[in-house]
């Protein structure tokens, strides 16, 4: 017969041997059950781009994720924040039609390639900054970049906008931008017209490119995103901040690195000429420049303009730390602990202004009138309403909540409870 004072250590050694709890422990991912972040992105296990299989824990290819795809929490979400009344867009040339004629610079559409931005919206850094961003990576061309950034003591003061399904497929460069201390952020799963998406096919683009980066970064949640081409309306931006709690980024200068080989217009002069006269210009507002990671073309406009900002005195800082907030929605970094949040507000600003600062497309100049005052702050709205909303979510998509990380939580939970029990039967016995 067992000694009954060997009982508790059975229980330890059945505990770690996995014999009581068989699921992995992930050290770096640890979120309570009840969290809306292990609602929405549970963590299943730990995909490692080394395993043979790892794309199939995400959408097939580079196009608009499935419906079929969407776990039941992320659709609970999207059914418990309040929409705008804004219809699907039709791209024309870039720029988003709405039916009935509707212009998308009016307040209620509020689209950004008809230069109009939220107060929500990200564009202008504080005077005398550069918020340093690169889009569409992480590509072949991104390490050439990554490099020139080491060797200037600035690969941590850049913000990847990267596309989601460029990160499954290209896992080494994305390691590269982590590995380097580079700030990550989302930039769609497969880089659309956004406004031209349904509510799910948004969801869709938003939900599955945050899901790879978090898998592949401890699980820390994106904070904020940059629609492609600039293309996003109110109806979209509730959306990634309701469901997500996504931070919209667009930008105040195009630096048009994207078109050269494509447009005439746009040639490796021109476009130096034009980031040239920024950087020597006025510093307030400071600068958000779209700039590219996809090739040498848009890579060589960065690298041939960066003594520029350094000679002209420019503080150069990531998109996050320009605005003075954390690099992820639960963690400071890509090095502080994982902490436990609330994913979305649920609510959009209640007022959409214009700005003239803000350059949307380079073609688009329609101008709209401001009025800016009176607007409700999504941020200072954000936390009592995305309890709520969360709640509803949670509880609508239990199912879905109780596996992945929860379900690692649990064991672990269970093992103690078993080993706790364990402990009072040697006692009673
Ligand atoms: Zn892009």
């Amino acid at each position: 017969m067992l000694d009954k004072t060997l009982l508790p250590a059975v229980f330890a050694l059945l505990c770690s041997s996995g014999l009581v709890a068989s699921a992995p422990l992930d050290e770096t991912w640890y979120q309570p059950r009840d969290s809306p972040v292990a609602s929405l992105f549970h963590k299943r296990y730990t995909p490692s781009p080394s395993d043979a299989n790892f794309t199939s824990n995400y959408p097939a290819g580079s196009s608009t994720p499935p419906s079929s795809s969407l776990p039941a929490s992320w659709l609970a979400k999207l059914a418990s924040i309040t929409m705008p009344n804004v219809s699907v867009s039709q791209p024309n040339n870039g720029y988003p039609q709405y039916p009935g004629g509707e212009s998308g610079a009016d307040q209620t559409i509020c689209s950004f390639t008809y230069a109009c931005t939220t107060e929500d919206d990200l564009y202008n850094p504080p005077a005398g900054v550069v918020a340093l961003s690169f889009d569409d990576g992480p590509t072949p061309a991104s390490i050439e970049l990554y490099d020139y950034l080491i060797a200037n003591n600035v690969s941590d003061k850049a913000t990847h906008f990267m596309i989601g399904s460029n990160v499954m497929y290209n896992p080494t460069q994305f390691q590269a931008a982590l590995d380097n201390g580079g700030h990550i952020a989302v930039h769609t799963w497969s880089h659309p017209y956004m406004t031209s998406l349904t509510n799910e096919q948004v969801l869709g683009e938003l939900g599955w490119t945050m899901q790879v980066i978090s898998d592949l970064n401890g699980g820390r949640l994106p904070k904020f995103w940059r629609p492609p081409f600039g293309d996003v309306d109110n109806r979209v931006r509730a959306i990634a901040k309701g469901v997500f709690g996504l931070e919209t980024v667009v930008w105040n200068q195009d630096s048009g690195d994207w078109a050269i080989g494509h447009d005439p217009q746009y040639t490796n002069s021109s476009v130096n000429a034009m980031m040239s006269g920024w950087l020597t210009g006025s510093k307030s507002p400071g600068l958000l420049i779209l700039e590219h990671e996809v090739n040498p073309n848009d890579i060589g406009v960065f690298m041939t303009n960066y003594p520029l900002m350094m000679s002209n005195g420019w503080s150069v800082k990531t998109v996050a730390d320009a605005f003075s907030m954390d690099w992820y929605q639960n963690s400071a970094d890509n090095k502080a602990s994982v902490t436990t949040m609330s994913v979305g507000s649920g609510q959009l600003a209640s007022n959409s202004s214009s700005s003239t600062s803000a350059s949307a497309s380079s073609s688009a100049s329609t101008s709209v009138s401001s009025s800016a005052s009176g607007s409700t702050s999504m941020t200072s709205t954000s936390s009592s309403s995305g309890t709520q909303a969360s709640t509803s979510a949670s509880s609508a998509a239990q199912g879905a909540a109780n596996t992945g990380a929860a379900g690692v939580r649990y064991t672990l939970e269970s093992c103690l409870w078993v080993g706790m029990a364990g402990l009072v039967g040697a006692l009673l016995l």
